[in-house]
């Protein structure tokens, strides 16, 4: 088990920076305006689209402890507008620190605050979820200003072994979603249910972030968004960030080296450890394909940033704007993990859907990226051969005949079903389709669900109008019932 090393001189209990030295939380969201530096500028007009979407202004100190544990101390501000058709009698937080064996981490509340008055938290799920009482129902379009105060301990131990995502190792802090965020609303009620084992952890609607982290000074900050304020003082730093429309945030801190390239207009950063220095170019050689690739089969890329971050422990996992990548031993699967949570940027970050009820939306999509950079990067003969690949693994798993359109608890073998076998039914779609209806088809969703979230269902729809179609027995074999599906 990797443990972290504490960098010297940022061990002790510094006292964190006075507040007063900062603008207050309340001011630094009202102005529009500030978001758009997170976009490229053909794209910056995206922000104006959520005028009503949840806001928030965090800020954050990350300190390193000498038992090499480390600890953030929070404080964030939301706005949030109730978009339902229904009143709100109360509002959830998630603390997804809290979220079980993927986190090495445990936070903790303290003053929450409700329209500027003190509440006392209802905490459900083994501390997950904090419900937050109303003092007044939130009618449809109103919208409630809310404060909370908290600190996460992290641990060392994440490893490739291991499942977890948060937590520190090499000497980095992982921490994603590592502030109290709002879940979203399914059906009419508050989605607060813990993360299977597996699968991705969090659900939640696209919100714009102006957000501050301060860090110890001789370490590297790799933030969602975009900077655009820096400053040092003594032995820390501290940069203040903000997002175009985003679904969430993750923060890594660690002695990485930055390697940057613009591509489209977009600054693709890649952030390695000093012994890993080779592999940066490679990463960027890798992200620079994919987003060439899914620019032209799916849709733009519309913000100015996307980070990569070579994280020893997880393969790869997908946050907006910011992938975490496992380099290892620079083998053949760094370049599908890059290629894959890349794609993850235009399905689950731009595209949204339910990562623990509906996973194939995002999983075998991203997967299928893997096909189409394959395709347009090494040729047809390549993604030949990684769909003979998917192929063979689907003959040995034991049940093959599982659709791929459950949720993530319902699989024994999720990787092989939901990624590799829903992959294939894209190449199915595919196949059905025609390519030019289908990358049109692929086009027309993006469009369609840009920045928002689409079930099965609106999948299936968007394919239908495109291809003027009924898709309704492909969905049913591959999608919804199952059955018995064969190599073409
Ligand atoms: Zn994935």
């Amino acid at each position: 088990m990797p443990v972290a090393t504490p960098p010297t001189g940022t061990g002790g209990s510094e006292a964190r920076p006075t507040p007063t030295a900062q603008p207050t939380l309340a001011a630094a969201f009202d102005d529009l305006d500030q978001f758009r530096a997170a976009l490229r500028p053909e794209f910056a007009g995206d922000v104006d689209l959520f005028l009503s979407a949840t806001r928030y202004n965090i800020e954050v100190t990350l300190r390193f402890n000498p038992d090499g544990s480390a600890t953030l101390t929070g404080r964030e501000r939301i706005r949030y507008a109730n978009q339902q058709a229904f009143a709100l009698d109360d509002i959830y937080l998630m603390l997804w620190p809290n979220g079980g064996a993927q986190y090495l981490s445990r936070m903790k509340l303290g003053r929450v605050t409700v329209a500027g008055s003190e509440v006392q938290p209802v905490m459900e799920s083994d501390d997950l979820a904090a419900r937050l009482p109303l003092p007044a129902p939130l009618a449809p379009d109103e919208s409630v200003d809310l404060s909370a105060e908290f600190t996460v301990e992290a641990f060392p131990g994440v490893d490739a072994n291991g499942v977890a995502r948060f937590g520190l190792t090499n000497g980095i802090l992982l921490a994603p979603t590592f502030y109290p965020l709002i879940p979203r609303i399914v059906d009419g009620e508050w989605q607060t249910m813990p993360a299977p084992p597996g699968g991705d952890t969090t659900n939640s609607d696209t919100a714009l972030y102006v957000w501050r982290v301060t860090a110890p000074s001789d370490l590297v900050i790799v933030a969602t968004g975009t900077v655009v304020a820096s400053e040092q003082s003594g032995d820390t730093q501290t940069q203040t960030l903000v997002t175009g429309p985003m679904r969430d945030l993750a923060l890594v801190v660690g002695p990485l080296q930055l390697t940057q390239r613009t591509v489209d207009g977009i600054a693709l950063n890649a952030y390695v450890l000093e012994q890993n220095a080779v592999f940066a170019e490679k990463m960027l050689d890798y992200a620079e394909g994919q987003v060439k690739t899914l620019e032209a089969g799916v849709g733009p890329y519309p913000f100015a940033e996307l980070d990569l971050v070579d994280t020893p422990g997880p393969a790869g996992i997908e946050y907006p704007g910011e992938v975490f990548i496992g380099i290892g031993d620079g083998s053949d699967f760094f370049e599908v993990a890059t290629v894959h949570e890349v794609g993850h940027q235009w399905f689950y970050s731009l595209i949204g859907d339910d990562q623990l009820m509906e996973p194939w939306l995002d999983e075998a999509a991203a997967t299928y990226t893997e096909v189409l950079y394959s395709e347009n990067i090494h040729g047809p003969r390549a993604a030949r051969g990684m769909l003979d690949f998917f192929w063979d693994a689907l003959s040995f798993t034991d049940q093959p005949d599982l659709p791929i359109g459950r949720p993530v608890a319902d699989y024994a073998d999720y990787g092989t079903i939901v990624y590799l076998k829903g992959a294939l039914f894209f190449d199915a779609l595919r196949r059905e389709m025609g390519d030019e209806t289908f990358f049109a088809f692929l086009h027309n969703y993006y469009d369609a669900y840009r920045y928002g979230f689409a079930t099965s269902k609106d999948f299936q729809a968007v394919a239908e109008q495109t291809c003027a179609c009924d898709l309704g027995a492909l969905f049913d074999l591959w999608v919804y019932n199952g059955g018995t599906v064969t190599k073409p």
